[in-house]
């Protein structure tokens, strides 16, 4: 966990999309480890952890996009999540342009436009940790999830060159790629029967809880990692390796 040092300023975490799923998880955990948590939501109603500092942004809106990035370069933000995405499933053939633009868009392009926003403070603080929720179809794909899997293979892409160039600034940066976790993304896109038929080719034998992947989140981003980066780290019951 992040950890509270007397004598020093609190850390200050930004983590996208804090207002459903895993990123309001990993943003309740970050606040309980006494982190300042500033969380975002598409809504103008604040859906997020109690404690934390709310701001509505919607990546799919580019006036929305812009106002957040220059609220985001004024913040001194010493750990970053990019956790908020969409995922769209269909066949290929089937992909609209616009559809594979907006997944690109949530998924891949605010990450990357959020990250060299937060960098400078970093940079000058000599200290960061940049965490990327990917995903196991940033590692394998399946049929029907061709834009999901070239945001999240190239947010780890992205991931492994900024790690390699941020390093010696004292920033660590990773990829961190759960498997099938109980949100509503995953019952939006599997459904109960879906989820029943999954939880049969997990090792583990059920899908993942939020609180599973916010743990490891929050110790990733914690002054407790000090050699971990470039990596891709998969949470996913040994769903990927069999
Ligand atoms: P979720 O429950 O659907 O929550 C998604 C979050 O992203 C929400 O806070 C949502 O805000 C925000 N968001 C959606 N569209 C946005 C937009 N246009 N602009 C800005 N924010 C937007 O998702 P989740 O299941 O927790 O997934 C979180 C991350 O983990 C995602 O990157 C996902 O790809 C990844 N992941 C999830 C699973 C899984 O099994 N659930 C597995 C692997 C990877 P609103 O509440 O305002 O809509």
């Amino acid at each position: 966990m992040p950890t509270k040092k007397i004598n020093k300023k609190k850390l200050t975490a930004l983590v996208t999309g804090a207002s459903r799923g895993i990123g309001y998880s990993i943003a309740s955990k970050l606040c309980e480890a006494d982190v300042k948590v500033i969380g975002t939501g598409t809504n103008s109603d604040q859906r997020i952890p109690k404690g934390c500092e709310y701001k509505q942004v919607d990546f799919l809106n580019l006036d929305s996009l812009d106002n957040f990035l220059k609220y985001v370069g004024s913040q001194e933000i010493d750990i970053l999540i990019n956790n908020a995405g969409i995922n769209k499933i269909n066949e290929f053939a089937k992909i609209t342009s616009t559809d594979f633009d907006e997944i690109i868009q949530v998924n891949l392009k605010s990450p990357f436009l959020i990250t060299q926003a937060v960098l400078p403070y970093m940079k000058e603080k000599n200290w960061g940790r940049i965490i990327n929720i990917s995903s196991i179809f940033g590692k394998i794909s399946k049929e029907f999830r061709s834009p999901y899997s070239a945001s999240k293979f190239g947010l780890d892409g992205m991931t492994a060159g900024l790690a390699a160039e941020v390093a010696r600034n004292g920033i660590l940066a990773n990829t961190l790629s759960p498997g099938f976790i109980d949100t509503e993304l995953t019952s939006s896109i599997l459904g109960e029967s879906g989820k029943n038929e999954i939880k049969k080719t997990i090792p583990i034998g059920r899908l993942g809880s939020v609180e599973e992947i916010a743990t490891f989140a929050c110790w990733l981003a914690s002054e407790e990692n000090t050699y971990i980066s470039g990596q891709n780290i998969v949470i996913d019951g040994g769903f990927v390796r069999v």
